[in-house]
């Protein structure tokens, strides 16, 4: 469904860069925001992936992200940082955070960083895997300020936000374990996609204006839902909480880690953008196993409970038990040998901001 181009990684990751460079970004900047699309389109996750180049130019154009800015640290308690993330493009920003968290980590094996107003940080798993390479475990937590589209369990109106959150295991010598996703039912991202001709999505995944559960991306976009950009502030439902109270409680604890505690601020109006524009927040906690009971044991531990895990008889209906990040590596896999998945519409949409920013269509065989 709503798939009918392959594009070579490569390319793509070329072409990409080259939209941002034209719209302000530097060769570096250009490339590292490309590269992290790119990549949550490999690991799957077509919703954080290309198809928001035309949205982040476009951020560039109205101020909500800024070419060329740095982390600035507001408060450095050695491991236990503030860092604001000046409105900077979150593939930096966030990559810049992640690289203090596990330097800083290195001292005492402890580092905790409350990042406040970046940009959008895309797909949160990239940061829990980026901290995997450096050898450390880590835990995130995400505010997505501005976008205030979840109902809370019981209620009908949109007060909570997707709020991400992703932990991720170092193996060494091996892939990590990643964990890694919304609490909201699905990431809104998704919706999109089923609003543009993509697969249709569960039911109850999203609530109408009367409370009732729904799969209608009407519910959350109404009359826009076929729309080439449909307008999340135009529905009257809202997206539903998922795991019912117990994932209604814990994304409103995200909010607070991730919103209060960093200084992001929380989500407090519905539907005002103009007095809180979209930012992600996010508190990293970044842990050393050497530290605890040992790396080695750890990994022993984590790779055995995992065999343990996988080896459950399959219910019915399933093929085989997975673990966190087994869906996302295998889609990578795929995707670097036949390439990445793009819609008409999708093409369509980053070959017209390529003609208006001068950059050469990409072209397919
Ligand atoms: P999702 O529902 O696809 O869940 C993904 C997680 O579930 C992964 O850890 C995956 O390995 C695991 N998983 C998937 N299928 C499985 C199976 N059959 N068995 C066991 N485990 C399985 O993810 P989502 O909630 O739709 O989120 C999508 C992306 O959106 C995430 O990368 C998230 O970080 C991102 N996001 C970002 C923001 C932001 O503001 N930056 C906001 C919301 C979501």
């Amino acid at each position: 469904v709503n798939e009918e181009y392959r594009v070579d990684a490569v390319a793509l990751t070329a072409f990409v860069a080259a939209l941002f460079g034209a719209a302000g970004c530097s060769p570096d900047e250009a490339h590292a925001v490309s590269t992290n699309l790119v990549d949550a389109n490999l690991a799957g996750h077509d919703s954080h992936g290309v198809g928001r180049a035309p949205r982040y130019v476009e951020m560039i154009r109205e101020g909500l992200v800024v070419p060329g800015r740095r982390i600035a640290i507001d408060r450095d308690g050695g491991n236990v940082l503030t860092v604001d993330g000046a409105s900077g493009f979150g593939a930096v920003i966030g990559a810049q955070a992640v690289d203090l968290g596990c330097d800083r980590g290195a001292a005492n094996g402890v580092c905790v960083v409350a990042l406040r107003n970046a940009s959008h940080l895309g797909r949160i798993g990239a940061w829990a895997e980026r901290a995997a390479a450096a050898g450390f475990l880590s835990v995130h937590f995400v505010n997505v300020r501005g976008r205030s589209l979840v109902a809370p369990y019981g209620g009908i109106d949109r007060r909570m936000a997707t709020s991400p959150m992703s932990v991720g295991i170092p193996i060494a010598g091996g892939a990590p374990i990643i964990l890694d996703f919304a609490t909201s039912a699905v990431a809104e991202g998704k919706v999109m996609v089923a609003a543009t001709g993509g697969a249709r999505l569960p039911d109850g995944v999203l609530v109408d204006a009367d409370g009732r559960p729904s799969a209608d991306p009407v519910a959350l976009y109404g009359e826009t839902a076929g729309a080439l950009v449909p307008n999340a502030s135009r529905g009257a439902g809202a997206l539903a909480v998922f795991g019912g109270h117990k994932g209604s409680g814990l994304n409103f604890m995200i909010e607070l880690l991730a919103g209060a505690l960093t200084g992001s601020g929380v989500n407090r109006t519905f539907r005002d953008a103009t007095e809180q524009p979209f930012r992600n927040g996010m508190l990293s906690i970044y842990l050393d196993p050497e530290r605890f009971a040992g790396r080695d044991y750890f990994e022993r531990e984590a790779l055995d409970y995992a065999a343990y895990v996988r080896s459950s008889r399959p219910a019915q209906g399933h093929d085989e038990v997975l673990i966190p990040g087994d869906k996302e590596r295998r889609s990578r896999v795929l995707r670097l040998r036949d390439g990445i998945p793009l819609s008409q519409v999708g093409l369509a949409r980053l070959n017209s901001v390529a003609e208006q920013l001068s950059v050469p269509s990409l072209t397919m065989r």
